[in-house]
């Protein structure tokens, strides 16, 4: 999101230091999908396995997703993309096992809120010189190695929430990622956002000088409506708004903002996704930007740095998803507050609380970083401390990035929980996660559909 994001200031990224390990990895995880019959690189997920043959996966340890504690040795039977069995480990099977026996499996993770294209926007500058100087194609090989890094983390799915000026490169890469074209997480894609005229960048050049904008404009229902229709036809699985801008901290605490666009804009927005079977994420981090958003029926907001108490008992009647997204907040503040606005500072305080409230009232949590917004050398399992810290057990904050962040993208049916039935998207850390989150930030096993990956860490 412009207004949180960051950056790296070249645009350029570094590829891990064992980025050599890496390559034999991937060359390993060839030799181990090709024994059970995958990775063809032109043929989509799903036809890619021998459904006869099965693997199975040694689990020292094993969180599902729905129990309160982790179980001790499991075996995971996964035939073609999808678990068939779980089971103690009693004794060992015929067939092909990998042996994690060192480590606890659990479901594959899900950020809710990335941007894949977008290189960090701490400042202006950082934001105007990428969508001035790069263009969409170099800025797109940027996000194919983003889209890799985030599955080697263990993050085997993402919901990417705008391409910043990028148009619709995010519906290519999660197109060549489903083709097995490159690595990468599932994805649902929001391709080019909208805001009103003259709220988000780039601003501030003359009036003769027309300049790229980090989103797709709109002004007034009707408008409101052609722009979701002509997202969703170009491939948007969601319809993100931002509802509002510039934000004041109140002498009572709150925090006051500029609402965008109408109640009635953004419920003609609403109207249009839903009855379109498309779903409506609103960055909004104030007072009114989230009342207005609620109150038009979004499916998440986003950021949520103020939510009132009534629009939170809202959130929770309408099933309401909050994306508190915290790290990136506290990330901006340290660079902004060098810079002389100070204010978000205090949005972090304001935050803290508002999430707190938020989870004693009840209301949907689903993980999600803005990664993107910050540097892509930052592991966005940073955010599960930040989480416990600001009230959640373990549990729920990982029940956040599993089980949650399915259920907001309508894929409770596949993916969450490891279950018989499920796509098979295992990752696994040593020692128990529930125990310390941090474990999160060390993903040592990462497969997607029943093939393997090369985790950001050896396993070991
Ligand atoms: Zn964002």
């Amino acid at each position: 999101m412009q207004g949180i994001h960051t950056a790296s200031e070249t645009g350029i990224l570094r590829l891990p230091a064992d980025s050599g390990r890496a390559a034999l990895a991937a060359l390993i995880c060839l030799i181990v999908t090709c024994m059970h019959g995958a990775a063809r690189a032109d043929v989509p997920a799903g036809d890619t396995h021998d459904a006869a043959s099965s693997i199975w996966l040694r689990c020292g340890a094993l969180w599902d997703g729905r129990a309160v504690k982790t179980a001790g040795p499991t075996l995971v039977e996964v035939r073609a993309e999808r678990i068939v069995s779980i089971r103690p480990a009693t004794a060992l099977p015929d067939g092909k096992v990998i042996d994690l026996s060192g480590l606890t499996c659990m479901p594959g993770l899900i950020d809710s809120h990335t941007h894949v294209l977008l290189q960090g926007d701490i400042t202006a500058a950082d934001y105007d010189e990428q969508l001035l100087k790069q263009s969409p194609e170099y800025r797109t090989i940027l996000a194919t190695v983003n889209a890799r890094r985030m599955l080697s983390w263990g993050f085997t799915t993402i919901r990417d929430l705008e391409t910043e000026g990028a148009g619709y490169a995010d519906v290519d890469v999660k197109h060549a990622i489903e083709r097995g074209v490159i690595p990468g997480p599932r994805m649902q894609v929001a391709t080019r956002s909208m805001d009103v005229t003259g709220a988000y960048p780039l601003v501030g050049y003359a009036p003769n000088v027309v300049v790229p904008k980090g989103v797709q404009e709109a002004d007034g229902a009707d408008d409101a409506r052609r722009v979701v229709r002509e997202q969703i036809y170009h491939g948007a699985d969601w319809i993100k708004v931002y509802s509002d801008r510039s934000y004041q901290v109140q002498p009572d605490g709150t925090l006051d903002d500029i609402p965008t666009f109408t109640l009635d804009e953004l419920r003609a927005i609403v109207d249009e996704a839903h009855r379109q079977r498309h779903k409506v994420a609103s960055h909004a981090m104030a007072r009114q930007g989230v009342h207005n958003s609620v109150e038009a029926g979004v499916d998440s907001i986003e950021h949520g740095n103020y939510i009132a108490d009534e629009d939170m008992r809202m959130m929770v009647q309408k099933g309401i998803f909050y994306v508190p997204t915290i790290y990136v907040g506290e990330y901006v503040a340290e660079g902004r507050a060098k810079a002389g606005a100070p204010v978000w500072k205090q949005m972090g305080e304001i935050h803290e609380k508002t999430f707190r409230r938020a989870l004693k009232a009840g209301v949907k949590i689903a993980f999600g970083t803005d990664i993107g917004g910050f540097d892509w050398q930052i592991n966005p399992a940073h955010e599960f401390g930040w989480m416990v810290k600001f009230g959640m057990t373990p549990e729920q904050a990982l029940r956040s990035a599993t089980v949650g962040g399915a259920e907001l993208l309508g894929w409770s049916d596949r993916l969450g929980t490891l279950e018989a039935g499920k796509l098979a998207d295992i990752v696994a850390v040593r020692g128990d996660p529930l125990g310390d989150v941090s474990r999160l930030e060390h993903v040592r096993f990462v497969m997607k559909g029943g093939i393997v990956y090369p985790s950001a860490e050896p396993t070991p």
